[in-house]
């Protein structure tokens, strides 16, 4: 029975794992610690976070030690130790309404929901970002290839990757990392 869950899970898991996705996955925390509850970005309790902001757009400078007595374990991992989440674990991975996407980190606006497209990879996938200067581009070869990651441009934070095989009309996919992202419906 036990050999049998695996199989299962090592079955479910195949397709993500065989996909490029966000990067490595080996040592991605589960999701089960993540706040799953989703309320309107404004109303969220972000008392604990002087840096939270969703319409300052002055770029931030805190330390990684600042952000690890800030931020969720979770998203510490993701965002400033270059972390990625398990594919298909992310609510919104296919999400159809409308809405925008913030940086989990800091709030700064990211992604609008309508950019959003079935990417299959298990991860939330966008063709463009909110803005040209939501999200910032950097050369990433820790995977032993070439490989652009995205961070956010306010808070820095590590976000997910972009890849060239997105649909129209960028024909890019920037592959992301939910636990980095709150969603505004
Ligand atoms: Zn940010």
């Amino acid at each position: 029975m036990k050999n049998y869950r695996i199989l299962i899970l090592t079955l479910l898991l195949t397709p993500g794992l065989l996909s490029l996705g966000c990067g490595n996955i080996a040592g991605a925390p589960s999701a089960t610690d993540k706040d799953t509850t989703q309320q309107p970005v404004a109303m969220q309790d972000h008392s604990n976070n002087p840096y939270w902001s969703t319409t300052d757009t002055t770029k931030l400078n805190v330390s990684k030690e600042e952000w690890k007595k800030i931020l969720s374990p979770a998203l510490y991992h993701i965002a400033f130790e270059d972390g990625t989440d398990a594919p298909f674990t992310y609510e919104y991975t296919d999400y159809k309404g409308n809405g925008i996407f913030y940086c989990a980190v800091c709030g700064n606006p990211l992604y609008d929901a309508a950019t959003e497209f079935h990417s299959g990879t298990g991860w939330p996938s966008f063709y463009q970002p909110l803005t040209s200067t939501s999200v910032d581009h950097v050369s990433d070869g820790s995977l032993g290839m070439a490989l652009t990651a995205i961070s956010c441009s306010r808070c820095g934070a590590h976000l997910g990757h972009v890849f060239d095989d997105g649909p129209k009309p960028t024909g890019l996919r920037y592959c992301m990392d939910g636990t980095a992202l709150v969603l505004e419906k």
